[in-house]
């Protein structure tokens, strides 16, 4: 089974379809898809899609969502329902959490401060209800280690959980992994030009890596549109069908066969969210 470990199904670019979406996914082997939160006006819509077609959910507050409502209301928020939600097994993570160092408008002294309060506040929560993370990493790869560090060495360690469409060093890849991390790979692998990305989809141990779409977004090469094509009104919406396709870019690049790549990277994803394992156990029994 392939196992898309980060797809915004909730986007409204599924409104339209999304039924047709999972079960062209379904169809194309993608039998799980782990559907992360962003802010907590969506954390409804997000688990009802995942009960409704069988997938598993994270909630979390997203670095570009941080100023949709008061932070202190938000976390009461992300608390409570991680309390009310606790048993149900869909739920495997918190997420998607982190830091945005790119985002011209969330880096100013206001906002970066704000960022960096909402993620240790939503690690300390991870580690009090027992749940992995799924991280945005963008430029912020450091900050975010330095903040999982401090959870670790003051006793409240997270439990591990993804990097997200993982573009840092070697270095910073091996700590995540110290750390209990995996490193989420997807369409970004597929360009040629992604030579740091594709170093370390060659590189980095074989149970380090997960797959991901981040459907809608991070078109594969295929679906890619340029600049002229977009501003024409052109469009790519990247689809969980996608990834064994993706797949096919990194059997390629560690020499292994498209079965290898399948069962490692789901053993992978299942050990960075051990709760999709009951989940997943259930659809093939
Ligand atoms: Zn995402």
């Amino acid at each position: 089974m392939w196992i898309d470990t980060h797809c915004h199904l909730d986007a409204p670019e599924f409104d339209a379809d999304r039924a047709e979406v999972v079960s062209r996914a379904r169809q194309a082997g993608v039998g799980m898809m782990v559907v992360p939160a962003v802010t907590p006006s969506t954390f409804a819509t997000v688990r009802a899609a995942a009960d409704m077609f069988g997938l598993t959910y994270a909630l979390g507050i997203h670095p570009l969502f941080v100023h949709d409502m008061s932070a202190d209301d938000a976390l009461a928020m992300l608390d409570e329902h991680l309390t009310r939600w606790r048993d149900d097994p869909r739920l495997v993570a918190v997420g998607e959490i982190g830091l945005d160092f790119f985002v011209p408008a969330l880096q100013t002294p206001a906002s970066l401060a704000l960022q960096e309060r909402l993620y240790g506040a939503q690690l300390e929560l991870a580690a009090r209800h027992g749940l992995p993370v799924i991280l945005h990493v963008r430029r912020s790869a450091d900050a975010l280690l330095k903040q999982l560090r401090r959870c670790r060495d003051e006793g409240r360690p997270v439990p591990g959980g993804i990097a997200h469409a993982f573009n840092g060093s070697h270095q910073q890849a091996r700590t995540f992994m110290e750390l209990g991390f995996k490193l989420g790979f997807g369409g970004a692998m597929t360009f040629e030009r992604a030579q740091q990305i594709r170093r370390l989809a060659t590189d980095l141990p074989e149970d380090a890596i997960v797959l991901e779409t981040d459907a809608p977004d991070i078109p594969p090469h295929w679906l890619y549109k340029t600049a002229e094509q977009r501003s024409a009104g052109e469009r790519s919406r990247n689809e969980p069908v996608e990834l064994p396709r993706i797949a096919e870019t990194l059997a390629t690049l560690r020499g292994w066969s498209l079965a290898q790549t399948e069962a490692q990277t789901m053993a992978n994803a299942l050990a960075a969210l051990p709760r999709l394992r009951p989940v997943v156990q259930r659809l093939s029994s």
